[in-house]
């Protein structure tokens, strides 16, 4: 029987972090397996052949963090390419910013009703305030709920059902508040101070996480398959946290995507890196890779997104989905998990939460602080 100090599960985001900080800081052996054939879980990206644009094979992945702690950490292992992300959303067949903003309410309605709700809001709320939609819909004025019902049924109404295959409200509200309405002309898409894309990529950010002569990553590798056949110390485990218990309570639901990439003949495609369709098509947007590393060539990639409920076998889990019913079964699992001494559970699939980036590696950053104290 093979023997080893730590084995991590999964070599996403998670499990490289914690890799490199058992390794790194305490010289500590770790197995590192993945049942896929490639290092970064849902981050991966590579540079497409035909045209040398770095693609994101699972999806958008900007980093964004308020962390001066997690930017410092990543800052190790990659330079950066300062990166504001702009996203638009086609609404009544304008491009509209998105988080809807001041000027969003410009580009929609005519001038004097804009100027109206524009003073309407800042009264009521502030300026530089964000104000998710299930908040804003609350409101007793006749303005500003008209206004509420306009951004809820052109913004979120459609995405979130293509998205998510039930409404807004149907859904924890901080899914919809990830993405508030602002009362700014802060077009960005996030405010963090440190907002950035690894000018190399993600997977060579995490290649060189994982350099280091304590780690050993073996890919293609099934936990299932060799659970049996190796002994260790301490298990880690970013897979998700149903499967892992053999689904004995019941199966966590998780969102899919099915990412249909496209090179079109033309230097550029769309007018910024993110479109959202709340109102058109099947697909939930269309990202056009070149934007992010401003990569140049004649011809452009551009993905577009369906959605879909994940099923075993058949795709991967993107998104765990949070509402209160599948959060109790969670809770119960994370119970079971609680019980067992040498086995800990993270990431997004781990702890069954919709973590963005930075907070899957300030979770992983201090897991491992309480492992190494
Ligand atoms: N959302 C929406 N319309 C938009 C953008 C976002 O309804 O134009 C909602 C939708 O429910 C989405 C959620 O806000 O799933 C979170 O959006 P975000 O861009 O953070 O999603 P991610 O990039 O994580 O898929």
């Amino acid at each position: 029987m093979r023997s080893v100090k730590n084995l991590i599960v999964g070599c996403g985001l998670s499990g490289a972090v914690l890799a490199q900080r058992l390794a790194g800081q305490k010289n500590e052996e770790v197995l590192l397996i993945d049942r896929r054939s490639h290092i970064g879980g849902n981050i991966f990206d590579y540079k497409d052949t035909q045209t040398g644009i770095t693609v994101h094979q699972y999806g958008p992945h900007v980093f964004h963090t308020r962390s001066k702690e997690v930017w410092d950490y990543l800052s190790q292992f990659t330079q950066w390419h300062r990166f504001m992300y702009r996203v638009k959303a086609v609404i009544d067949g304008r491009e509209v910013n998105i988080p809807f903003n001041l000027d969003s309410l410009y580009s929609v309605f005519p001038h004097t009703l804009a100027e109206k709700l524009e003073i309407k809001l800042l009264e009521k709320f502030g300026f530089n305030q964000k104000v998710p939609i299930l908040e804003l819909r609350q409101t007793s004025d006749k303005d500003l709920n008209f206004l509420a019902q306009y951004v809820y049924e052109k913004v979120f109404l459609g995405y979130t059902t293509k998205q998510w295959g039930v409404k807004p409200e149907e859904l924890d509200p901080s899914v919809s508040a990830r993405v508030p309405v602002y009362i700014s002309r802060d077009d960005r898409y996030f405010q963090d101070a440190y907002q950035a894309i690894p000018q190399n990529g993600y997977t060579s950010l995490v290649k060189n996480m994982l350099k280091h002569p304590q780690i050993h990553v073996e890919l293609n590798t099934d936990f299932q398959a060799v659970k049996n056949k190796i002994r260790y110390e301490r298990l880690f485990f970013t897979g998700a946290i149903d499967e892992f218990f053999d689904y004995e309570l019941g199966r966590l639901p998780y969102r899919s995507l099915d990412i249909v990439f496209r090179t079109h003949n033309v230097p550029y495609l769309q007018s910024g890196p993110q479109i959202n369709y709340p109102e058109n098509y099947d697909y939930t947007r269309s990202v056009e890779y070149k934007y992010y590393l401003d990569e140049k060539a004649d011809k452009t990639v551009v993905s577009y997104e369906y959605s879909c409920p994940f099923e075993e076998g058949k795709n991967e889990r993107y998104y765990p989905i949070p509402d209160a019913q599948n959060q109790a079964l969670y809770d119960r699992y994370a119970a079971k998990a609680k019980e067992l001494k040498n086995v800990w559970f993270l990431g997004r699939l781990g702890d069954y939460k919709y973590y963005n980036m930075d907070q899957t590696v300030l979770r992983a950053l201090q897991l491992a602080g309480e492992i190494t104290k």
